[in-house]
């Protein structure tokens, strides 16, 4: 089976993030300072954004949370730096659809984009505490996907994008969320993206001894669901969340200490 490189990108930092939107029912009130991910998988043939980040610091102030973004962390300017172009990318796969995510697809002329069908439905009409998320019609916006829109190839339930990697339905904290299973030389990733925002959501639970929904979601049951759905396929060391600083403690995974001697 094919392996995969994969990297973490910084494109953002939330300054003030409120730390229960990650973490349900807990630390409410305390602040956190979280970056906004979009994960670059590379292979043999293959270059592909998992998310395309999120919008620039006026646009987030205006309409979101404030956010700090350097020119060097705009998602072409930092993919460039890499030594890719935004012609390079042949493949995205938006996790879900809320702003910080898929703001960026129309960067990337070349790629096809992956959205589960449920999820592109529901981005139209949200709950309407998820109508900023989305940049939804219904508060005068315009979907940041719809720029791309003739590129969507819409995927529905658990699919085979290619040898070596998988999406997977995950619905809870979007109807439509999927998250990408990688294979590397040092077995399986699952970018995880905001099914587990943070490291800590997936270690275990004192009380539910299951790990911890984010704050933020349309269904819980799915939710529980989905996680039980995850469970097996990962040891948690192998997670990527969503907007966990450690995860920049690695530029490559698997990281060099990781891959098997010979
Ligand atoms: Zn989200
Ligand atoms: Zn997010």
């Amino acid at each position: 089976m094919e392996c995969y490189t994969i990297r973490p990108i910084c494109v953002g930092w939330f300054a003030e993030a409120e730390k229960s939107n990650f973490a349900y029912q807990k630390s409410a009130g305390e602040k956190l300072s979280a970056p906004i991910l979009m994960y670059l998988v590379t292979g043999k043939d293959t270059c592909m954004l998992v998310d395309t980040g999120c919008c620039g610091e006026a646009w987030a102030r205006a309409h979101h949370h404030p956010l700090l973004q350097t020119e060097e962390m705009q998602p072409v300017n930092a993919l460039k730096l890499l030594g890719i172009a935004a012609e390079d990318v042949t493949i995205i796969v938006n996790t879900h659809l809320h702003w910080d995510h898929c703001f960026n697809n129309h960067l990337f002329p070349n790629a096809r984009i992956y959205v589960q069908k449920r999820e592109v439905h529901y981005s139209l009409n949200p709950v309407p505490t998820q109508y900023t998320y989305y940049e939804s019609p219904q508060i005068g916006l315009s979907p940041p996907w719809l720029r791309a829109a003739s590129r969507l190839v819409l995927v529905d339930g658990d699919v085979s994008l290619q040898d070596g990697i998988d999406l997977l339905l995950t619905p809870g904290h979007t109807p439509g969320f999927q998250c990408v299973h990688v294979n590397t030389k040092a077995g399986r990733y699952l970018i995880a993206s905001d099914c587990v925002g943070l490291v800590e959501n997936w270690e275990e639970n004192q009380t539910w001894g299951l790990p911890t929904p984010s704050g933020i979601h349309v269904n819980l049951e799915e939710y529980y669901h989905s996680i039980r759905k995850l469970l097996p396929l990962t040891d948690g060391a192998h997670i990527l969340p969503g907007h966990d600083p450690r995860v920049l403690e690695h530029a490559v995974y698997p990281p060099e200490d990781a891959l098997p001697s010979g």
